[in-house]
């Protein structure tokens, strides 16, 4: 088992670093938020002039105004006007150490990460927030990707991707590397594209055998829900998937891969005439599917001129003056590749999002699970969960189906929706508080007032000096 080592040799000493955990903040008075309309994160119609109740981080009560009594000693919240959603979960999170802020101020309190490097940073960061040194969102943490080696004809290490990938060879060597970062400390494991069906399968038997969810790119859906897959990431895994021939599919792979045809390109090939076939296999075998289709399509939406208005002032907030350079940098380049590129460009990359918008109106009109997630390619961690619901209901889902793909659904291919992912009694009071009515204008989730997290009131600003106590000691980059 190769594992490539990384260019630094502190990566121990970052696990050690313990910062001071402050005293576990606890709520006594209970809070009773009435009047908002809620949508509960189940899938449950919105709920008009509702009331929640928590206490001690946990929900007490959940009803229609009338229904609930006030507790004692209450601290009453008017939410007329307002939505309560779950506290958001992020899909698809790179997590980066500049992130809290943003993440919070955009109602997303939890980042289930979705491969980071060092694993010991990403745990690290876990940990620094459950104490409350760290500022930001809670981490479900997967670590390094578990890959196999590069395909025919690309070198070793020339794969981008694989730059801090475990390649494994056999099925020994994949169940070995999912044991060492089950060690280490990971919530769940990530798999990707170079796996052979068998080593893929002895990854993720290996990571059930040992509580763990399994989370992968895949260039063939039926292997991956075959090897017990809790999700799928990206788009492409079911443009890969869909594509019947073995040849123009291979080549298309080496094509993207090689830099031929960039990612959003590359969907004009996908074949809807397999969608129902890759459709009836996730659902039965319960595949989450995470599109991540903001980063790559959304200067494709009905809002792209609004969305991007709309990041263009958020990247140049000066209070967020702490954001690398290169997110506004890819941000605006993104935007205008698509506004200046050649009309047959243009309605290329269309018709490849118009075949994504029916596969995801017809995998949710099947049952099927989508998350909604940032992934942080150019577009910026956190806010990214707001454009992909905005997507999703331009696709033809409605706001309260979008609103399950940033909470209950991720929780639960998490194994983690017994306590988060949705307002009911008994769960963990993580809560947002919008302006507006995000049951009838999905974008009103953007308007975030109060973020609740285990029922703590955050603070949802920004500070020009935020610093996380823990740095990411790798040079920050989008990653896949
Ligand atoms: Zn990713």
């Amino acid at each position: 088992m190769k594992f490539v080592k990384l260019p630094y040799g502190a990566v121990l000493a970052i696990a050690m670093f313990l910062v001071t955990p402050s005293p576990a903040w606890t709520q006594t008075r209970p809070i009773f938020l009435q009047g908002g309309t809620l949508i509960d994160g189940t899938g449950r119609p919105a709920v008009e002039d509702s009331v929640v109740v928590f206490q001690g981080g946990r929900i007490r009560d959940v009803g229609k105004r009338g229904e609930v009594t006030i507790p004692q000693g209450a601290e009453v919240i008017d939410a007329k006007g307002k939505t309560i959603l779950p506290g958001l979960i992020d899909g698809h999170c790179h997590y980066r150490d500049w992130m809290g802020e943003v993440y919070l101020a955009y109602g997303v309190v939890t980042c289930p990460n979705i491969s980071n490097n060092p694993v010991e940073w990403i745990i690290a960061q876990r940990e620094g927030v459950r104490s409350g040194s760290i500022r930001g969102p809670r981490v479900w943490a997967s670590g390094n990707v578990i890959d196999g080696p590069p395909p025919g004809g690309v070198g070793a290490g020339a794969l981008r991707r694989q730059r801090t990938s475990i390649i494994v060879e056999n099925e020994e060597e994949a169940r070995k590397a999912v044991r060492m970062l089950v060690e280490k400390g990971v919530d769940g494991v990530k798999l990707f594209e170079r796996l052979t069906p068998q080593t893929a399968k002895a990854a993720a038997t290996e990571a059930h055998r040992l509580g763990r969810p399994v989370f992968g790119h895949s260039l063939d859906i039926f292997v991956s829900a075959d090897a017990g897959y809790q999700s799928v990431e990206h788009s492409w895994s079911v443009l890969y998937t869909s594509i019947q021939d073995p040849k123009k599919k291979a080549d298309l792979d080496m094509a993207r891969m090689k830099g031929k045809i960039d990612t959003a390109e590359a969907h004009v090939f996908m074949e809807p005439v397999m969608f129902d076939k890759i459709i009836k296999v996730m659902v039965e075998k319960n595949v989450h599917w995470s599109p991540t289709w903001a980063t790559w399509f959304r200067p494709l939406s009905q809002r792209a001129q609004e969305m991007k208005r709309r990041e263009i002032a958020l990247l140049k907030d000066p209070k967020l003056s702490y954001l690398p350079p290169y997110i506004l940098k890819d941000t605006e380049s993104f935007f205008a590749k698509y506004e200046n590129a050649a009309p047959e460009k243009r309605s290329q990359v269309l018709a490849g999002y118009k075949m994504i918008q029916d596969f995801v109106r017809r995998f949710a009109g099947a049952g099927g699970k989508i998350h909604s997630g940032s992934d942080p390619n150019h577009v910026l961690a956190g806010y990214g969960v707001h454009v992909e619901l905005e997507m999703l209901v331009e696709a033809g889902l409605t706001p309260v189906q979008a609103i399950q793909t940033a909470s209950i659904n991720v929780a639960q291919a998490w194994n983690k929706d017994k306590e988060y992912g949705s307002v009911e009694k008994g769960k963990v009071a993580d809560l947002v508080i919008v302006r507006g009515d995000a049951a009838q204008n999905i974008s009103d989730t953007q308007n975030v007032e109060m973020v609740f997290m285990e029922g703590k009131i955050m603070d949802i600003s920004y500070h020009p000096d935020y610093k996380n106590p823990i740095p990411r000691p790798i040079e920050d980059r989008p990653e896949q």
